[in-house]
Parts: structure tokens; sequence; C-alpha cells
């Protein structure tokens, strides 16, 4: 069995069906993207995961563990942290509040301020104005910002929503060299990602979510070049 195991998910808003069977895995280590169009079921799928939706039917196992039943503080519990679509910051708090609302369920003092050391190495200019408000910073510092949130559960599986929404194609680059840093310290990383491009050249593999299926996977390579991945998401074709 992988790390994290999907199967055949399906989700529901009411009568809409958001999610309509999706499958897939992620080895330990891995960095492994989620793409597909808009409404396509992905966000759907990362809320499920981590257990602010419950799936009608499938299930999702990590490290051997059923979580499909969890409550979310559960599983945060497990191991899975969730930096959601939009950043969902707290603007009037600080950088360092925020960074430790992620860490509220912790008791150990000592770990969460080696961690919030380890947030301010791999973005340095929050650390440089940890004091500061975070509705204050441009959209990629925030986007560091709900990262390093998400991280400082000290994730064993980190889930990122478009993390690359409104950024500059510098600073996206930036976020996802730092997704290769997370995965160099062995972090797994599940991507949602409307840019195609940048998540498939980046993952170790990759799945197509069409309106709420699976339909295609492979390695990121693979994908970038199958044709009806670049006539339906590359642009070209
Ligand atoms: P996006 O990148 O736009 O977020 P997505 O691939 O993440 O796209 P979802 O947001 O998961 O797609 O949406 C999947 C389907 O579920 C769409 O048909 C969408 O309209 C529907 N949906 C999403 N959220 C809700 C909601 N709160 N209530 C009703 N339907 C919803």
């Amino acid at each position: 069995m992988a790390f994290l195991e999907v199967r055949d998910l399906t989700v529901a808003y009411g009568a809409i069906q958001g999610v309509r069977g999706v499958t897939f895995a992620v080895e330990q280590g891995q960095i492994v993207s989620l793409i597909g169009s808009n409404g396509a079921g992905k966000t759907t799928t990362l809320r499920t995961l981590s257990g602010l939706l419950r799936p009608v039917s499938g299930e999702v196992w990590l490290d051997g563990t059923p979580l499909h039943r969890l409550p979310a503080h559960e599983i945060l519990a497990h191991g899975v942290a969730h930096s959601p679509e939009g950043r969902r910051l707290f603007a009037r708090m600080t950088v360092e509040e925020n960074l430790r609302l992620g860490a509220y369920t912790r008791r150990d003092e000592a770990g969460v301020v080696a961690d919030l050391d380890r947030i301010y190495d791999l973005f340095p200019v929050l650390g440089q104005r940890r004091r500061a408000k975070a509705g204050l910073f441009s959209g990629g510092e925030q986007q560091m910002l709900a990262i390093g949130r998400a991280l400082m559960s000290r994730p064993r599986l980190l889930m990122l929503d478009e993390p690359s929404m409104g950024l500059s194609p510098i600073m996206t680059q930036k976020i996802f060299d730092t997704v290769r840093d997370l995965r160099a310290e062995g972090t797994t990383v599940l991507l949602v990602e409307q840019n195609a491009l940048a998540a498939l050249a980046l993952s170790d593999r990759a799945y197509v979510i069409d309106l709420g299926r699976t339909t295609l996977s492979g390695t990121g390579a693979e994908l970038l070049a199958d044709p009806r991945v670049q006539a339906a998401y590359l642009g070209e074709g």
C-alpha cells in the first residue's frame, strides 16, 4: 500500500456531485500533483482529505490508517496539513501569530520555537518582519506564510491548494523551488494546481482530474509529453 491512498472518492454538495470517482496514490517523499480545469474537483478532493467535507463513498488511507471517517482535528493529528486555496490568513494578526495558529495543537514550546526558526530560514522575508501584520504582505509573501503555517504542525503530508494563484512567474518559481526543498528534507507534498506546466515540471507523479474523475496519470515528464495533456492543459496542440 502507498503512503497515501485515495480510492474511488465521491463527494457531494447536496444534489451537486463535486467529485465522482477520484483514485490516486502518493509515495512517501514524493511531490504529486492533481491538475485539471476550473471546477474539476481538485479543491473538493483536498478538503475531503483534510476532513472539512465528508465523502459519500470511497476511502482515504495514510500510512495504513483509514482517515475517511475521522474529524478534521484527528486527521491533522495524523500528520495531514492543508494550505487552503486563497490562503485564509488572518490579516490583522502578525506573521508569528499566524504561524503559531498552525501549531495550536502542540504543547512542546521549545519545538514550536525551533520550527518558527526553521520557517524563518526557509522564508527570510517572514523572519525579518515577524511582528508585521500579515495583511501588509504581497501575495507571494502571504503564500509563503500560508505554507509556513501548514508546516508548523510538522506534517507528514503537506497539501497545497493553488499556491501559484495570483503570483508573478518569478514568485511562482520561488514557491515551487521551496516545495522542491521541502521534498529534499523528506516532506511528502500533494499539490493542486491550475498552472499545469509548472506543476508537472516539479512532480514525481501527477493525476489529471476531469469532471470529478481521475482520467490520466503518469510521471510529471510523461504527462508533459502527452498530447492530450498538451491540448487540454498546456495551451498547445
Ligand atoms: P477550482 O480550481 O476552481 O477550485 P476545482 O478543480 O478545485 O476548481 P472544485 O472547487 O473542487 O473544483 O469544484 C468541483 C465541483 O463542485 C464544481 O462543479 C463546483 O461548482 C462544485 N462546488 C464546489 N464547491 C461547492 C459548494 N460549496 N457548493 C456547491 N457546489 C460546489
